[in-house]
């Protein structure tokens, strides 16, 4: 088998519904939903990293990509020795990452992509409610002012949509992002659950 986690990247806009979704996913066993936006946010504010990272959010920008892959593979590697990620067992499902051409060739070494599900939506301004609905509850220093999600909007457009082009386009699902979150869901399972029962039974006849 492949040293490298099976994947299914979580991909859209900002606001689009990937930690939504990669959340409901992580109840699932057999799904382990890593988000890079959520270790960012778990970092002690006071250490250099997470002063690195406030500087970058809440500007609207990108972290610089050797040390946003550097964090998210310590991450993976403490989730591994812990037992709560089995990369033999568990589909990993990413969301947040690659966010640029760059990440996602970085990335290719750690990971095998064997589905992209594209949450797509053209309403910006459904996206930029949402956002500050958000911020307001979640209290993020990247939703909070409306030119710092303009541009994230700017951000994604420039350096995240291209990663598509990365990824065969067979691997590409669409799913409506402005469905209900059980209508997402329903697709995204549609995606993936042929994913998951393909890479368990892999592992169980690689182990016989
Ligand atoms: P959203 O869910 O709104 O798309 P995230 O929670 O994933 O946003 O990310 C929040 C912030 O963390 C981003 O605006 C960015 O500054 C930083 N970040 C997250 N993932 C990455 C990444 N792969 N590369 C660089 N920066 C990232």
């Amino acid at each position: 088998m492949s040293d490298r986690y099976q994947t299914i990247l979580l991909f859209g806009p900002p606001g689009s519904g990937k930690g939504t979704q990669g959340k409901i996913l992580a109840k699932i066993p057999g799904f382990f939903h890593s988000s890079t936006g959520d270790i960012f946010r778990n970092l002690d504010m006071q250490s250099e990293m997470g002063k690195l990272f406030y500087r970058y959010s809440s500007r609207g920008e990108l972290v610089p990509d050797d040390v946003t892959i550097r964090i998210w593979s310590q991450n993976m590697n403490a989730h591994t020795i812990l037992g709560q990620f089995k990369p033999n067992q568990d589909l990993l499902v990413l969301d947040g990452l690659p966010r640029s051409v760059n990440q996602a060739k970085l990335l290719y070494r750690y990971v095998d992509v064997c589905k992209v599900i594209h949450l797509v939506c053209r309403d910006t301004e459904e996206l930029f409610s949402r956002m500050i609905r958000r911020a307001a509850k979640e209290n993020r220093a990247d939703d909070a002012k409306p030119d710092v999600i303009r541009r994230r909007f700017e951000v994604y457009q420039r350096e995240t949509l291209p990663v598509l082009s990365f990824y065969d386009p067979d691997l590409v699902v669409e799913v409506d992002a402005l469905g209900s979150p059980a209508a997402v869901l329903t697709q995204l399972l549609n995606a993936a659950v042929p994913m998951q029962d393909a890479h368990f039974n892999r592992s169980t006849e690689a182990e016989a």
